[in-house]
């Protein structure tokens, strides 16, 4: 028989051996048994391949067998299905309460394996067993939703004790990284002092070789310093609040494009900032330094040595719009929008020629954010990136 051909069975059973016994005795007769593991993967496997019978144990863990053919009867394609419940529990309750929720049928459990291809064969050539008349539906019914609720409740108990302890958790995370950024940076800020002192020949004259060193030492120190500060600006992003005041951005981002000019010229790249003449706007300076720095940093670190830089600050009536453009290595589509995801890096492999801890961007779109703004990107593989900020000069926050 060909698979097209082939009938398929939906078996949702967790027990392996059963699993292989059903499998077995079915395929032997020529079915297709599609085996899942638990409720949720036996409705998706459902919803995605039409079977012509589901057969479900009710004791499976997690949602049971109950609740998962209460779902699978809730999809519209499912309506000409049969649906059997196996069980090793043959009590009068278990076979009306199944049979109420919308099972056809009920096989017991251990397998009849002689009986088993001919009972499935029945039920998906339309046979459908019914509840027995003594029943009383409605009570079976409020008997199962009242089950349901309960189950529901402590499902809602266990995961807002489990919500709370990841909270807490969290929080120790939190502390734990802002303790650590804040003991490694006092070391790091007296150690780039004197690196400072090095370079500009204050301790003395240093050889060529020497100067050299320092240099390599310094931009090591600096990109540690921006990954620490990063990290706690990070940390600190959740409870701080910005402080929107009228700032001129020509004059708090001067000091950022002078170091940014001199990495460009220690690194080969052109780097070109063009500011022009641009009306104070409402920020918060810090806010608006970190981002700036983080779009240029990403821009010269994935950007190969003789490409090109740029910084341009667009004034308009109603918006400042701020662009970052490189002629670097790009970023592919299906990245464009995670690399915005705090901890997301295109190449997140420890070999990986750049520095970086994924929390730049993070930072960009929660500061734009903050500021009633939208940050993008316009980006082609091996072609460069153009991120762009569009800060609203009139922000309703
Ligand atoms: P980091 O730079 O510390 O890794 P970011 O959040 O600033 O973290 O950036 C996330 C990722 O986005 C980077 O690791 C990189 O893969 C990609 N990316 C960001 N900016 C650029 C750019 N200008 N050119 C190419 N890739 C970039």
């Amino acid at each position: 028989m060909s698979e097209a051909q082939q009938q398929k069975i939906l078996y949702i059973e967790d027990n392996r051996d059963n699993q292989r016994l059903v499998q077995r005795v079915l395929g032997a007769r020529g079915y297709l048994v599609l085996i899942a593991e638990d409720g949720p993967s036996g409705v998706s496997m459902a919803r995605e391949s039409l079977p012509d019978l589901v057969l479900v144990d009710l004791a499976i863990p997690g949602l049971d067998g109950y609740e998962t053919t209460t779902r699978l009867r809730s999809l519209a394609h499912l309506d000409a299905v049969p649906i059997i419940a196996l069980t090793a529990d043959g009590s009068f309750t278990s076979r009306e309460r199944a049979m109420v929720v919308g099972c056809d049928g009920y096989l017991i459990k251990p397998i009849d394996t002689r009986q088993l291809p001919v009972q499935i064969a029945e039920f998906i050539a339309g046979r459908r067993d019914t509840i027995s008349a003594s029943t009383d539906e409605a009570s079976v019914l409020r008997a199962y939703n009242q089950q349901l609720v309960e189950r529901l409740e402590q499902r809602v108990r266990e995961l807002s004790a489990a919500n709370a302890e990841l909270q807490e958790l969290d929080q120790l995370k939190s502390q734990f990284l802002s303790t650590l950024s804040h003991e490694l940076r006092t070391p790091l800020t007296s150690l780039l002092g004197y690196i400072e002192l090095f370079d500009r020949g204050m301790l003395g004259k240093l050889s060529d070789s020497q100067n050299d060193a320092i240099k390599v030492m310094r931009r090591s120190g600096d990109t540690l310093a921006q990954q620490l500060n990063n990290l706690l600006y990070f940390q600190e992003l959740r409870t701080r609040s910005f402080h929107l005041r009228a700032i001129r951005p020509q004059e708090s981002l001067r000091q950022i494009i002078v170091n940014f000019q001199e990495r460009a010229a220690e690194t080969r790249l052109g780097f070109e900032a063009r500011m022009g003449e641009v009306a104070p706007i409402q920020a918060d300076p810090s806010g608006l330094e970190q981002m700036i720095r983080s779009l240029l940093d990403n821009a010269m670190k994935f950007t190969p040595q003789g490409g090109r830089v740029r910084l341009a600050l667009h004034d308009e009536p109603s918006r400042l719009i701020i662009r970052v453009e490189d002629s670097g290595i790009g970023i592919a589509p299906e990245h464009q929008e995670k690399i915005f995801l705090p901890f997301y890096q295109v190449d997140s492999s420890l070999a990986r020629s750049q520095p970086g801890s994924g929390l730049g961007l993070a930072i960009v779109r929660h500061v734009v954010h903050a500021h009633g703004g939208q940050v993008t990107v316009r980006s082609a593989p091996g072609k460069g990136s153009m991120f762009t900020v569009v800060l609203p000069r009139s922000s309703s926050r």
